[in-house]
């Protein structure tokens, strides 16, 4: 699969990584070397989906969704040339660890609230307690899970007030 999307697109730059990753900074499609699975094609063509839909940074939770869904719909395009069947339930599945993650972020720590992203898309603010709490910005790179079984570890807010970030969400997206 690597072979055919590099030959079809020779501009696209795919580089070994530990993950199927876009990032938009690098431009460069990551990809996880030691899977060999069907799903690693159905990543490979999802995170190609990013690149040629040039997918950039975004800054509310909610778009990141938007970005992830109108990926999967140009892997599935991608898929039919290549003459690949991606499951849907995959697909949903992988947006399912999205919505989990940026549910979670929502939740206020204080009184499990529901609340708003703010406008300086950095913290969340609970309407019912006025707890604040701050969040890293959200990523392309979600860890994609086999299947709906294996709980996914959502971000736990980091210190309210705090803009602290923790390691594990710093670096590429
Ligand atoms: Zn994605
Ligand atoms: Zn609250």
């Amino acid at each position: 699969m690597l072979e055919q999307l590099q030959a079809r697109f020779p501009d696209l730059r795919f580089v070994a990584s530990s993950r199927f990753c876009w990032s938009p900074q690098t431009h460069e499609i990551g990809y996880d070397q030691a899977r060999h699975d069907q799903t690693a094609d159905w990543s490979l063509l999802h995170e190609t989906g990013h690149a040629l839909l040039n997918h950039t940074q975004y800054l509310a939770d909610f778009e990141l969704l938007r970005l992830e869904m109108a990926a999967w719909a140009k892997a599935r395009e991608l898929a039919v040339d290549f003459g690949v069947t991606i499951d849907e339930n995959h697909i949903q599945d992988c947006l399912d660890t999205y919505r989990d993650w940026l549910y979670k972020r929502s939740i206020c720590p204080h009184c499990s609230t529901r609340a708003l992203q703010q406008n300086d898309y950095a913290h969340y603010r609970c309407f019912n307690c006025h707890t604040v709490w701050g969040v890293t910005p959200s990523r392309f790179c979600r860890a994609y899970r086999a299947t709906k079984n294996l709980k996914q570890h959502p971000t736990t807010p980091t210190a309210v007030f705090s803009l602290k970030k923790s390691p594990s969400e710093d670096g590429d997206f």
